[in-house]
């Protein structure tokens, strides 16, 4: 279990000017208020919100956020109110816990009223301030990755809005690893079968598949370097669900698939340098007609 004093560590090391007291006392008051309170797992239910505050300091928050996560699900599901959050830690958090309680509460309307209503509502929340909108995506991704213990059917429901209403917003500020954990919890919830079948399929020559994966990068780095650039070059087997939507919008099986597997090159230079590295990599396998706009994704300029 994420522990208090992790997170604050975790924090300072980012930031040693936050304000410990501020965290200290949205911690303290939500252990207080949710108090006796389980999730489904059984475990105490302050865990979800520890967790929550965990990932956001992953994403490098700031003090106010980190606190706010701390408190989201008191206004929603304890007694406690608008007016002591902001007496405790401020009107800045009590603005965004009550941002973050508003969009909960949007969960009793017909689940098509709720889709559309909860996007728009997002929406405005967000160019109020978009942290409301990292802490919900946070307490979206923990509520996926803990789904497990949820009844089959509301497991489908939470996929299918995490689908339609989460994963675009991720989408759409660029935060992709948000975006693909997302997808891929959801994918083996909506589509079990297929993701155990592809699972079961990639599995074999996996080994192969990680050789061939460390020699690609061996080959490119050493041939970039020998061309004096400062490259950083990555590889892996791509998503299960990322494999799975090409399958089915290609028509095509595993074996007809040509990107199992995805690399990336950062370079230090500019965009003359990401053309000069990709006339390197064309020169060690020769580019496949057609399929060019796969191998380059350059900055897209502003307003793109
Ligand atoms: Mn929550």
């Amino acid at each position: 279990m994420l522990r208090f004093n992790d997170i604050a560590d975790r924090m300072l090391e980012y930031n040693p000017g936050i304000d410990l007291e501020l965290l200290q006392r949205a911690y303290v008051f939500s252990a207080k208020v949710h108090d006796g309170q389980e999730r489904l797992s059984g475990e105490p239910y302050l865990v979800h919100p520890l967790e929550v505050a965990g990932i956001l300091v992953d994403m490098r928050m700031d003090d106010v956020s980190v606190a706010a996560a701390l408190l989201h699900d008191t206004l929603e599901d304890t007694l406690a109110t608008r007016e002591e959050i902001q007496r405790l830690c401020g009107e800045q958090v009590a603005f965004l816990v009550e941002g973050l309680t508003k969009i909960a509460k949007i969960e009793f309307t017909s689940v098509r009223e709720r889709q559309a209503e909860n996007f728009r509502k997002m929406l405005i929340a967000m160019s109020k301030d978009i942290r409301i909108l990292l802490i919900k995506l946070a307490d979206r991704l923990h509520n996926m990755r803990t789904i497990d213990f949820l009844a089959e059917d509301a497991q489908q429901r939470v996929a299918i809005e995490t689908m339609e209403i989460y994963v675009p917003l991720a989408n759409r500020l660029g935060m992709h690893w948000l975006q693909s954990e997302l997808e891929n919890l959801c994918f083996g919830i909506l589509h079990p079968r297929e993701a155990a079948e592809l699972e079961k399929q990639l599995s074999v020559g996996g080994g192969e598949r990680e050789k061939y994966i460390e020699e690609v990068i061996e080959t490119l780095a050493d041939q970039l370097s020998q061309a004096g650039m400062r490259a950083e070059v990555t590889g892996r087997v791509k998503d299960l669900s990322s494999i799975h939507s090409k399958m089915e919008s290609q028509g095509v099986s595993l074996d007809e698939i040509y990107d199992v597997i995805a690399f990336r090159v950062l370079l230090s230079g500019g965009e003359s340098q990401c053309y000069g590295a990709l006339g390197i990599a064309h020169s060690i396998w020769r580019p496949v007609p057609g399929r060019f706009k796969d191998y380059i994704a350059l900055p897209k300029p502003n307003g793109y």
